[in-house]
């Protein structure tokens, strides 16, 4: 039985006393019955781990750069997180790949560059609008996913997550439903279940885009739904923990 997780993405927000806020509202009520994850922002992430120390909270960061070290100006290494106390981080995340650029290579060199520093990898896929409506969400998801596949190895996977967000419904109000999560999310484990049977069943698959708590309940009861990855959600402590609510088993 897979254990869910909510993972809460809170991006490019917030300052040093919100971050303290949030996160002592968030670990005060250890009890919710799911893995719980932050992503503050990278200046925060010291701060966070020194608050999340005695709970169950863990932490990831939103981002990482693939090379170990040197004169990569402006950038964070997997072993520097890994050193702060973050044990996970996302990659791969539509932003990152719409604003900043980063392709399903990069992305790959991303996972391995996590995988390498001992961090888990929270691989991020999904499709935009003019993809779905053009009938290419399977392709696209498929050749996202298949990509970190060729770099990682299904291995690479089993020490993985992996998030399927449809770009269209990240920070839109505009939530897929559960069955249209579901069914990328059954084509995602099959694809790894091709590879691996134990990884595909083993691995975590969470939804994001729109999640709140009033739409919760219906995407964790799908099959292939192991929890979310959360936005806006995810900035308000009370959100969050109904989320996480919803998502105990
Ligand atoms: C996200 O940023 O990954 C996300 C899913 O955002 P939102 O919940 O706000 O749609």
């Amino acid at each position: 039985m897979r254990k869910p997780l909510i993972v809460g993405n809170w991006k490019m927000n917030g300052s040093r006393e919100s971050v303290r806020a949030l996160l002592l509202a968030i670990t005060a009520n250890e009890d919710v019955g799911c893995d719980r994850i932050v992503c503050p922002p990278f200046v925060f992430m010291d701060m966070a781990a020194g608050l999340v120390q005695q709970s169950v909270v863990e932490l990831s960061a939103q981002n990482l750069e693939s090379n170990k070290a040197g004169a990569f100006t402006g950038e964070i290494s997997a072993a520097m997180l890994a050193d702060v106390g973050c044990s996970h981080t996302l990659i791969g995340h539509s932003e990152r790949r719409e604003l900043f650029g980063e392709t399903d290579e990069i992305v790959a060199a991303k996972c391995m560059a996590a995988l390498d520093g001992g961090l888990v990898p929270i691989l991020c896929v999904g499709e935009t609008l003019t993809e779905r409506e053009a009938g290419e969400t399977e392709s696209v998801v498929l050749r996202q996913v298949n990509e970190v596949i060729k770099i990682v190895g299904i291995e690479g996977f089993s020490r993985s997550i992996v998030a399927y967000e449809p770009v269209w419904a990240i920070g839109t109000g505009k939530s897929a439903t559960a069955e249209e999560a579901e069914a990328v999310h059954m084509l995602i484990r099959k694809r790894l279940a091709e590879e691996s049977e134990r990884v595909g069943e083993k691995i975590r698959i969470l939804y994001g885009g729109s999640v709140k708590p009033e739409n919760a309940k219906a995407l964790f009861a799908m099959e292939d739904i192991d929890g979310a990855l959360v936005g806006g959600a995810s900035l308000d402590a009370d959100s969050f923990l109904a989320i996480c609510e919803a998502a105990a088993r």
